[in-house]
C-alpha cells in the first residue's frame, strides 16, 4: 500500500510550453520521440517504444482514454478528444495547480505564455532562460558592451517583468564547472561569436568565457535580489556531455554566491546522491526531481529514496520538466505521486515518520517548498 497523494495539488516548478494545437496529427514516430531524450531518429522509431517508460505510459494512457494499449489506438483517441480538451482533462486529472514555465525551448511551434494561460486550468508563472536571452541579444546588437548592458538590464528587470526565477543551461553548452572570468576574457571571445550570428542569423552560444561570464553576472544580480536560479544538471538531450553535468562541479559557485537560491534540476540524474549531498550541506541549494520523474518510470521510488537519504525534506522540489504534449505532464504527476507515496509509506512502516508527518512531507515536496523558494502564495489542501 502506498500513501494516496492524489488530493495534494502540485506546483510544477520546471516545465515547458505545450505545442500549438497539440503539434497537429502525430504519426507514431512523432509521438514516440517525446518519450526519448535522444536526438536520433532511429532511437525514436525503433528503440524508444521498447523502454519501460513508453510501454507503461501506453497502458496508463489507454486506461485514461478508454482504448487499446497500442500506440495507434492511443493516437486515435487523442485525436478524437482534440488538443485543448485533452490538455484540460489531463491537467485537471493530474491536479496540477501551478506551473513555472521556461519558454526558452521550441519557441516557434509552442504556445506563448498568454495562449497557455488561456488554455490551462492552472496558475502560471515564468522563468527567464539566460542563454536564450543572451543569444537573442547577440543577434540584435553590434558590440560586446551593448550585449552585456542589455543582458544585465533584462536580468535586473526580470522580476518586475513577471519572472519568478532565472534558468541556466550552461551544463549543455560548456559544462557546470563555471570559472571566474574577467570582462576582458569574455570580450576576447566575442568576435567569432558575433561572426557566426551575422552569418547564420542566429547563434548557439557555447564559448566558455562568454557563457561563464554571463552566468556569473546573472548570479550577482540574483544574489542582490534573492532571485532563485535553476541550473540544468544531470541527464538531458543528446547534445549534453553528462560528465560535465555532475552538480558537484557547481560547488565553488554555490559557495561564492551564498545569497542565491540554487535550484538544481532533473534530480541531477544519475547523480541523485551527489545532489542530495549538496542540498544537505549548502543552505542555498534545493534539489529538483523532474525529468527523472517520469523518465525513470519504475525506478522513480529509487530516485526519491536516494534523494531523501541525505537531503532534508524541506529541500526537495517537484517538477515534470514536461514539454510539448500534456501526456508527459499527466504521467509525471501520476507517477511522481506514486513514487513519493511508495517511499513515504516505507518510512511510516519503518517508524521513521508518523502518518500525518508523511502527508506533511508530501505537501511540502509537491508544492510548499517551491512556493517558499519562489515567494509564491500557495495553499495545499
Ligand atoms: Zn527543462
Amino acid at each position: 500500500m502506498d500513501l494516496d497523494l492524489s488530493a495534494i495539488p502540485i506546483l510544477d516548478q520546471h516545465c515547458h510550453p505545450l505545442l500549438r494545437d497539440g503539434g497537429g496529427a502525430l504519426a507514431p514516430v512523432d509521438y514516440q520521440r517525446f518519450f526519448s531524450e535522444s536526438g536520433e531518429a532511429e532511437m525514436h522509431a525503433r528503440h524508444a517504444p521498447t523502454t519501460i517508460f513508453f510501454r507503461w505510459a501506453l497502458k496508463e494512457l489507454a486506461a485514461l482514454l478508454r482504448c487499446e494499449p497500442a500506440v495507434e489506438a492511443v493516437l486515435a483517441a487523442r485525436a478524437r478528444a482534440g488538443a485543448d480538451a485533452l490538455a484540460g482533462r489531463m491537467f485537471r486529472d493530474a491536479n496540477l495547480a501551478m506551473l513555472l514555465v521556461d519558454h526558452g525551448y521550441q519557441t516557434g511551434a509552442s504556445y506563448s505564455h498568454a495562449e497557455l494561460a488561456m488554455r490551462l486550468p492552472c496558475r502560471l508563472a515564468q522563468i527567464l532562460r539566460l542563454e536564450t536571452l543572451a543569444q537573442d541579444l547577440i543577434v540584435r546588437h553590434d558590440t560586446f558592451d551593448q550585449v552585456i548592458d542589455a543582458f544585465v538590464a533584462t536580468v535586473e528587470e526580470a522580476r518586475a517583468a513577471g519572472h519568478v526565477g532565472l534558468k541556466s543551461i550552461v551544463a549543455y553548452r560548456t559544462g557546470l564547472a563555471v570559472s571566474e572570468t574577467s570582462r576582458g576574457d569574455a570580450a576576447a571571445a566575442w568576435g567569432p561569436v558575433k561572426e557566426r550570428a551575422k552569418r547564420d542569423g542566429r547563434v548557439r552560444l557555447a564559448d566558455k568565457p562568454l557563457n561563464d561570464y554571463l552566468v556569473l553576472r546573472a548570479l550577482e544580480i540574483a544574489g542582490r535580489q534573492a532571485l532563485p536560479v535553476q541550473f540544468h544538471t544531470g541527464f538531458g538531450d543528446g547534445d549534453l556531455d553528462l560528465l560535465t553535468a555532475n552538480p558537484l562541479h557547481l560547488r565553488p559557485v554555490i559557495e561564492r554566491h551564498r545569497r542565491v537560491p540554487f535550484v538544481l534540476l532533473h534530480a541531477s540524474y544519475p547523480y541523485v546522491r551527489e545532489l542530495g549531498y549538496l542540498a544537505a550541506i549548502h543552505p542555498n541549494v534545493w534539489a529538483d526531481l523532474g525529468l527523472a520523474v517520469p523518465f525513470a518510470a519504475a525506478e522513480i521510488p529509487a530516485v526519491f529514496r536516494q534523494a531523501l537519504a541525505l537531503a532534508p525534506t524541506s529541500k526537495l522540489l517537484f517538477s515534470t520538466d514536461a514539454y510539448s504534449i500534456p501526456d508527459i505532464f499527466w504521467l509525471a504527476a501520476r507517477w511522481g505521486r506514486w513514487g513519493l507515496g511508495t517511499v513515504l509509506e516505507e518510512m511510516v512502516g519503518l517508524g521513521a515518520l508518523a502518518a500525518n508527518e508523511a502527508m506533511d512531507v508530501a505537501r511540502e515536496i509537491l508544492g510548499g517548498n517551491a512556493a517558499r523558494v519562489y515567494g509564491l502564495p500557495w495553499e495545499a489542501t
